[in-house]
């Protein structure tokens, strides 16, 4: 039977440092600033960006949703993250993904000032992580991802890991990250066009999954003992939930659970991390403003 491995207690203990560095910057003299622009009504996105809200408020972040309409032009979206970049009371800056169908999300990342890019997704900052330069921003959930591997005392010096996806959000950077030195995973990236993907992952020491698809990693993919690192976020129909719908994750849960060594549950798995990572990275936007 596996270790679960807790995001929750782990965000937690996250979430005390940043109260700690908060405090420390409010006595200098800054009060980190995320700002959140949501465009348009999309039911999970107001989830996300009003529970990001709520915990820069629990903090001391102070914080600014900006709620732009579905039929919101590309000129008003780049004006938007221009004020917002001028602004000295806002170190992190962050663009709800996705947007509706007409704003190009790529042009308004590269807007976004690399400096208050706190979800990590500017080229700057992806080149920063591929260089191993820490004056980057690494994109929270993978940062997340990493920091429950490392709590949970697996192993990831010369470990076998195979990462299932490769999002720019998630598994490119989470590749990034296992195979960086000090990390010194040996890694593997899997995607829709691999062969014979069970066999891949049966290799691994550490999966994680981020495909989207619900209960994808079954029990036949994992190797005994493995750790595995779920991220998916999967909404199923479920007639007996309050809400119509269960969350699920990317892994078979209750069978990779008798096999794996340590699994992350969802929810309260990486989910919780992620957010912990973006109230980090806006402490360090505020934090390097302050020269
Ligand atoms: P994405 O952009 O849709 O990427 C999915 C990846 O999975 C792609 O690389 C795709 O391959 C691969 N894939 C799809 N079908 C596959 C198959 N049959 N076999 C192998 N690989 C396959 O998704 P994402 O943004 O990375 O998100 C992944 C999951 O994580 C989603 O459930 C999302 O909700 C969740 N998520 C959770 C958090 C969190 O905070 N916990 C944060 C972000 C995302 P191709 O590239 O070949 O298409």
């Amino acid at each position: 039977m596996a270790t679960i491995i807790d995001g929750k207690q782990t965000a937690e203990v996250v979430l005390a440092e940043c109260a700690e560095e908060i405090q420390a910057l409010k006595e200098s003299g800054v009060t980190p600033g995320l700002a959140v622009v949501l465009v348009g009504e999309d039911p999970a996105s107001q989830v996300y960006v009003n529970s990001k809200v709520r915990k820069c408020t629990e903090l001391g972040i102070h914080s600014e949703k900006i709620v732009l309409s579905k039929e919101a032009t590309q000129e008003e979206v780049l004006e938007t993250v221009l004020r917002l970049n001028a602004d000295p009371a806002i170190h992190g800056i962050l663009v709800q993904s996705p947007p509706p169908p007409q704003i190009d999300e790529d042009a308004i990342v590269r807007a976004i000032d690399p400096a208050k890019d706190v979800d990590g997704f500017h080229p700057e900052n992806v080149a920063k992580l591929a260089l191993e330069d820490g004056t980057g921003f690494v994109p929270c959930t993978p940062a997340g991802c990493m920091r429950l591997i490392r709590e949970a005392g697996v192993e990831t010096s010369g470990a076998e890991a195979v990462v299932v996806g490769r999002s720019m959000i998630v598994g490119k950077p989470m590749a990034l990250l296992l195979m960086a030195r000090g990390s010194d995973a040996t890694v593997t990236v899997a995607h829709s066009r691999t062969k014979d993907l069970a066999a891949v992952c049966r290799r691994a020491d550490i999966i994680v999954a981020a495909v989207g698809i619900p209960e994808f990693i079954r029990e036949d993919f994992v190797k005994p003992g493995a750790t595995i690192i779920d991220v998916g976020i999967n909404r199923v129909e479920d007639e007996k939930a309050k809400r119509g719908y269960r969350l699920c994750g990317d892994v078979a849960y209750e069978e990779v659970l008798e096999k794996a060594g340590a699994i992350t549950p969802v929810p309260g798995g990486v989910g919780p991390m992620t957010i912990a990572f973006l109230m980090k990275n806006t402490i360090k936007a505020a934090r390097a403003s302050a020269g």
